[in-house]
């Protein structure tokens, strides 16, 4: 991958720059000298490395202003210092003045501070500066390696989140990203007033599966399942494995009847067909479900709303498994009128 910098100052300036750096197959090269330009542009692109010239204007605004931004602390800031009045203090002033003024370059924001020096001393207001191309070059590879440890980082933590939410034997999303996801989703239905409901499936007498044809052909039977249940939902539907062999799926933008609706659609596509171990072997399956419709008085972690469509699941089962039961007017705006139980054929 490129390593894109951003130069903050003038056209002419990056002519100090080494030959290195205009390399085009090497870097990306972006040059801005206005400093809300800078800033929009580092918020949609941002870049590996920032060269700022400390003479341009909003130079220590924009290194302030790229501290403060813990979202992008892995863009490495160079401060190049060509402002004249400083050069010339430089060497009329001695080494302490340097050294404070490296300090306060730091503080400000900077992760390196790079000194120009004039071409010929005897006139610092004439903009014929050289850099320290080898230090320059080192502070860009301490830049390079910052930003490609971050980049590892991000993959990592990418890998491991995927892990950790999601279910090793389905592949769908798990308990941990439902604990997550929900008090998320309730928020959002909330906050926009639209509806949110929820089913949980239970697989009927799945016990007798294991027992009739062993562990694997279980599990192979749960990743069947989860394939089929996850190519059948809506786009705004989220299936996750509950635990064992119950799933739950969040709907987004659903009211009350069209849960009911989308619970007796999973009901019929897992009946409706047998499940393919094998060439010997194929297994018809049910399930029960339960649906949920999220209240004005349900907490903001569901519990509550899980615990509805579970009693809803129990009272399924105990209808005779093989079908779905929601709670009737159940949704955002109105309370519930009554419990009527509404029992697919
Ligand atoms: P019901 O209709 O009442 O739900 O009956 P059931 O047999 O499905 O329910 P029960 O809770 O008695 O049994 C669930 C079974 O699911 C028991 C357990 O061994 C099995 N199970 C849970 N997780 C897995 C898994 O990952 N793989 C396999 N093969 N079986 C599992
Ligand atoms: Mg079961
Ligand atoms: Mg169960």
């Amino acid at each position: 991958m490129k390593i894109s910098i951003l130069v903050f100052g003038s056209k002419n300036f990056i002519t100090t720059l080494p030959d290195q750096i205009r390399d085009a197959s090497a870097f990306s090269i972006e040059v801005i000298n206005n400093v809300n330009q800078a800033v929009s542009y580092i918020q949609i692109t941002p870049p590996d490395i920032v060269l700022v010239q400390a003479s341009n204007d909003g130079s220590l605004e924009l290194c302030y202003w790229l501290k403060e931004q813990t979202k992008l602390s892995w863009i490495y800031c160079i401060l190049l210092e060509d402002r004249p009045q400083l050069l010339a203090h430089r060497s009329d002033y001695g080494w302490e003045w340097e050294f404070e003024m490296n300090a306060i370059a730091l503080k400000q924001g900077a992760d390196a501070y790079i000194w120009l020096t004039p071409k010929d001393n005897r006139d610092l207001t004439m903009v014929d500066l050289t850099i320290n191309q080898p230090l320059l070059l080192a502070q860009l590879t301490a830049g390079l390696r910052k930003a490609q440890k971050y980049r590892e980082l991000l993959r990592t933590n990418d890998i491991l989140s995927t892990i950790a939410l999601s279910d090793a034997l389905t592949e769908l999303n798990n308990r941990r990203a439902l604990d997550w996801e929900l008090p998320r989703q309730i928020k959002k239905a909330r906050n926009h007033r639209t509806s949110l409901s929820l089913i949980i499936l239970d697989v009927d007498y799945f016990k007798k599966v294991n027992d009739t044809y062993g562990h694997l052909v279980g599990d192979r039977l749960l990743q069947l399942l989860s394939h089929r249940l996850q190519h059948n939902l809506r786009c705004q539907d989220t299936p996750f494995r509950y635990g064992g062999e119950e799933f739950v799926i969040l709907l987004g933008n659903t009211n009350y009847d069209e849960a009911i609706v989308v619970a007796n659609r999973l009901n019929r596509i897992v009946s409706e067909q047998p499940f393919t171990i094998n060439n010997q072997l194929s297994i018809n399956l049910t399930v029960s479900l339960g649906t949920s419709c999220l209240r004005a008085e349900d907490d903001a972690n569901g519990i509550s709303l899980l615990e509805r469509a579970d009693q809803h699941l129990l009272q399924a089962k105990a209808a005779g498994r093989n079908c779905a039961i929601g709670c009737k007017n159940e949704n955002f705006f109105s309370q519930p009128i009554s419990h009527l139980q509404v029992v697919s054929s």
